[in-house]
């Protein structure tokens, strides 16, 4: 269950992503948010066709149900489906400036994980970013020790801020292969998520 979200928010969390499926890493990032940036709301917003991945994604309704599984118990979350009914490739400018119009004066703080934060630069009209929202990264466990590239690109971004939480060692892509090779996932996701992997027999070769 959701709880309420403050009467006028003025701190907004927005974390997108594929979530295909959503595993705890994304929760250990939305749950230090949310505490750490001291959030109002948390959007989380599962991406429509992602112009950046080359694989096709699972159907919408799977991912969007997943994400609603995944994040039930984290306060101040509000799963949000706006981009998966958008046409065409989404971009977070976009949303964020949509987020901007409906939150006058709030501040938003768009969160992304390191293989995000270096791929800044390749983002639709990234340079407008900064100035929708403060970028707070966090730390993968498979960083390749790309500090200097983090450094540069904070030269550009002075704002850009790191998230304080341990690596963790999760991604969606090893969960997909556990999946297809029949091997448990069981640590990677909540069991929530694995039922409902399970259930709809998600990332299992034709
Ligand atoms: P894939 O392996 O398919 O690329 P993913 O695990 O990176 O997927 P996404 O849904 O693409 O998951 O990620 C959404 C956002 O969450 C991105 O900004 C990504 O960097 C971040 N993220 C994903 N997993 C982690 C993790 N273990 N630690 C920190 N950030 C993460």
């Amino acid at each position: 269950m959701t709880p309420p979200v403050a009467a006028q928010p003025r701190r907004i969390g927005v974390f997108g992503g594929a979530f295909d499926p959503p595993h705890r890493g994304h929760y250990a990032l939305a749950a230090t948010a949310i505490d750490q940036l001291q959030l109002d709301v948390l959007h989380i917003i599962p991406t429509g066709h992602a112009w950046h991945k080359s694989r096709a994604l699972s159907d919408a309704s799977h991912r969007l149900a997943m994400a609603r599984l995944a994040f039930a118990d984290l306060p101040r979350v509000l799963v949000d489906g706006r981009e998966l009914v958008r046409p065409g490739p989404t971009y977070t400018v976009d949303t964020l400036q949509h987020l901007r119009q409906e939150y006058p004066g709030a501040q938003l703080y768009l969160l992304i994980g390191e293989d995000q934060a270096r791929a800044l630069p390749s983002w639709s009209r990234w340079e407008q970013v900064p100035a929708l929202a403060i970028i707070c990264v966090a730390v993968r466990a498979d960083s390749t020790g790309a500090k200097g590239q983090f450094d540069a690109l904070k030269a550009q971004v002075p704002s850009l801020t790191l998230l304080n939480m341990p690596p963790v060692a999760i991604s969606a892509t090893d969960i997909r292969h556990r999946a297809a090779m029949g091997q448990s996932i069981d640590p990677l996701v909540f069991e929530t998520i694995a039922r409902y992997i399970d259930q709809h027999h998600l990332y299992r070769p034709t």
